[in-house]
C-alpha cells in the first residue's frame, strides 16, 4: 500500500519591498524580497559613451538584468569575432571589416 506524502504547505510571509505573498523558505536561503521584487530590482548600469569628437560624455545605461545579459553576450560575441585566435587565425590577414547580413 502506498502513502502518498502530503505536499508541505509553503510557510508565506509578507515581501518586505511590495507586501505581496513570499514563501518563508525564500529568506532563508538568502533572499529578502519576492520573486517579482528581486526579478524587478535586478537592474545593472552600464557605462555609455556618448557624443562625437571633441563633445562626448559617459552616461550611464540602466538595464535589467535579462537585457544585461543579453548585451553581455552581444559584447563577448563582438569580441570574439573581432579579435582572431592567435593560433588558428595566423593565415588571416587582417584589418578585417564584419559586414552584417541579414539571412
Ligand atoms: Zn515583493
Amino acid at each position: 500500500m502506498y502513502q502518498t506524502k502530503t505536499m508541505e504547505k509553503l510557510e508565506m510571509m509578507e515581501c518586505p519591498q511590495c507586501g505581496g505573498p513570499m514563501p518563508v523558505k525564500r529568506r532563508e536561503l538568502g533572499y529578502h524580497v519576492c520573486v517579482n521584487c528581486s526579478t524587478v530590482s535586478a537592474k545593472r548600469g552600464i557605462p555609455v559613451m556618448r557624443g562625437t569628437g571633441d563633445h562626448t560624455w559617459v552616461d550611464l545605461e540602466v538595464m535589467t538584468q535579462e537585457q544585461f545579459e543579453r548585451y553581455e553576450e552581444m559584447e563577448n560575441k563582438t569580441k570574439s569575432e573581432i579579435v582572431p585566435n592567435k593560433t588558428e587565425g595566423r593565415n588571416l590577414q587582417g584589418p578585417f571589416t564584419i559586414v552584417e547580413t541579414d539571412n
